[in-house]
């Protein structure tokens, strides 16, 4: 009898509000005519907005080095939304779309119209745009993902509010249902930070384009961008790194290690040392569990001085990788492929990381 672990974690699922954009920074005083007087309602051919909102957009495409898309049409209103900041829709007839067919709206919550953070969601949104440009279907975690990272960068400020998210979150993981993506959807932080780590780690502004252009969607996508970035010789990580369970494995490393309340960092990390400011104590170091997963794969953090024998004796091998870890010793991390050699190690290593096979 293997032991059923989607059991014995108890799922906290805790309720994401939707962030408000914290951003600390002075407002942005924009010089756009009219001003709030003129909007709600305003019809902005991308070609003729005369204002800051332009330079965002020019800046954007310039710093990411996509294809400009002043050929098409994009509307941008500000209205009252109730409880989201911005939202695009894209035009209906996707299947029917050509590269020079392109019509968008762009909704911003007029609480915005000046504000910073205003601009902020017109990067969002246009990555949105950029994105379904090339293929409208893209995953829902991988879009969001790629919005958020883009518009992160962009500000070069930490996002304080996803580190928030991230640390309130015992299940990370990568969603396509949209209700993760609602305003107290609990999808956008998992996506954020798998995004950040990619970036980070696997090509920066290169991977970012190739995503944004690709034909290609979700994991396919990534993995198709990682082999041309290779070829092209603009990554030098070795091919083996690339499988989806390999990518997942050191991404659930460093959502581990990078546990916002232990503020640590290393390696193969996010390569940011996470402020411990807040009050809470991180669910690792109360001895609780962390979870990764997406659809295939899930990832359980096992604190062992948590766990009895019995338990890791009903591990089964041939359905996950087994990892030992030890934080407090330079990340040590060791494999482990049998419950001997795992209940042997129990006494030198503080987690038990299990990732589930293929
Ligand atoms: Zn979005």
């Amino acid at each position: 009898m293997s032991y059923n672990f989607h059991n014995f974690f108890l799922l906290l699922v805790g309720a994401l509000a939707f962030s408000s954009l914290q951003v600390k920074s002075n407002p942005l005083e924009f010089n756009y005519e009219g001003k709030s007087q003129d909007f709600p309602s305003s019809y902005l051919n991308i070609n003729k907005i005369e204002s800051d909102y332009q330079k965002t957009y020019k800046k954007l495409f310039q710093s990411l080095s996509v294809p400009e898309l002043d050929h098409c049409k994009i509307e941008v209103q500000f209205k009252i939304l109730n409880g989201y900041w911005g939202s695009v829709e894209t035009e209906k007839s996707i299947q029917s779309k050509t590269i020079n067919d392109c019509s968008y709206e762009i909704k911003i919550d007029e609480q915005l119209i000046d504000k910073m953070e205003g601009q902020l969601v017109l990067i969002h949104e246009l990555v949105h745009i950029i994105r379904h440009h090339f293929n409208p279907l893209e995953e829902r975690w991988l879009d969001e993902g790629l919005a958020q990272l883009i518009e992160t960068e962009y500000i070069a400020l930490w996002p304080y509010d996803k580190q928030t998210q991230l640390f309130s979150q015992e299940k990370l993981f990568l969603s396509s249902h949209d209700e993760d993506y609602s305003p107290k959807g609990r999808g956008y932080s998992s996506s954020y930070f798998f995004l950040k780590y990619m970036y980070n780690h696997f090509g920066g502004l290169h991977l970012v384009k190739k995503l944004l252009t690709s034909q290609k969607t979700g994991w396919s996508n990534i993995q198709e961008s990682l082999k041309q970035l290779s070829e092209q010789g603009k990554l030098q990580i070795p091919k083996i790194f690339f499988s989806k369970e390999m990518i997942w494995t050191h991404f659930s490393f460093a959502i581990f290690f990078n546990d916002s309340a232990k503020a640590d960092y290393g390696l193969f990390l996010l390569d940011y040392k996470f402020k411990n400011d807040t009050e809470k104590k991180s669910p690792l170091i109360n001895g609780e569990k962390r979870i990764t997963s997406n659809t295939e794969m899930e990832t359980f953090y096992l604190p062992l001085n948590k766990v009895n024998k019995q338990m890791l004796a009903e591990i089964d091998f041939n359905k996950f990788s087994v990892y030992l870890l030890n934080s407090s010793s330079s990340f040590n991390i060791v494999k482990a492929d049998s419950s001997m050699k795992l209940i042997r190690a129990l006494n030198q290593f503080e987690y038990a990381v299990l990732v589930k096979k293929l």
